[in-house]
């Protein structure tokens, strides 16, 4: 039977009144800019900065950029020297300095350690590609210029990060972490450590979050 065109305003009530999430939930509040966390959630005040011993720079694949629970984005906050840019198979190559190094387990990839008996050269910026594996592959495959990057990569720890079903291994937060505390055993990681559970605390207390891939 034919029915009607449904006029768009009521178009959008049914809409709101079908989606995953309700209108309730805390992800319908106003979301803090830094943690990206509801309001009323939000950790930042807590938060303590870290200074780097060196650059960290994090590759962002486009289906992780907007993400709540984003680690990349919660170590941004953290940290002094850590630039954040959305990756795209057209961005422009980047001019690879000696002390540039790519965090990924490649066939070629030297084990991170204490840098005096590691690479022989000083890590000046470290490349993180920010996304899961199946994310994180293809922006090695389709980047010319990072396939072109030394390679360090970390010993098999065990994450803490518990918002994933479906990822082993270490979230980004985690491993720029442990980079720099294996790179620079001195290096003091705790306040990074303490703003990570914060951070992962303040999302799981969140009741209605949505569950991660
Ligand atoms: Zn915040």
């Amino acid at each position: 039977m034919f029915s009607p065109p449904v006029p768009a305003h009521l178009l959008l009530f049914r809409i709101l009144n079908s989606t995953l999430i309700s209108t309730n939930s805390p992800f319908y509040q106003a979301h803090c800019i830094h943690c990206r966390l509801p309001d009323s959630f939000c950790p930042c005040a807590k938060l303590k900065k870290t200074t780097l011993p060196f650059e960290i720079v994090l590759l962002t694949h486009s289906s992780e950029w907007q993400k709540n629970h984003n680690t990349g984005q919660w170590f941004t906050i953290s940290a002094d020297k850590v630039q954040r840019l959305i990756w795209s198979r057209k961005m422009p190559a980047v001019d690879i300095q000696p002390g540039d190094f790519l965090l990924f387990p490649g066939e070629q990839a030297v084990e991170i350690t204490n840098q005096s008996s590691g690479v022989a050269t000083p890590i000046k910026r470290l490349w993180l590609i920010d996304g899961t594996w199946q994310q994180a592959h293809k922006v090695l495959r389709q980047s010319p210029w990072l396939q072109a990057m030394p390679q360090l990569k970390l010993e098999n720890i065990e994450s803490q990060f518990n918002l994933r079903r479906n990822q082993r291994g270490l979230c980004t937060m985690e491993s720029a972490i442990t980079a720099l505390s294996c790179a620079q055993p001195e290096f003091d990681d705790q306040h990074l450590w303490a703003n990570f559970h914060q951070l992962q605390q303040a999302y799981q207390s969140i009741s209605s979050g949505p569950a991660v891939d």
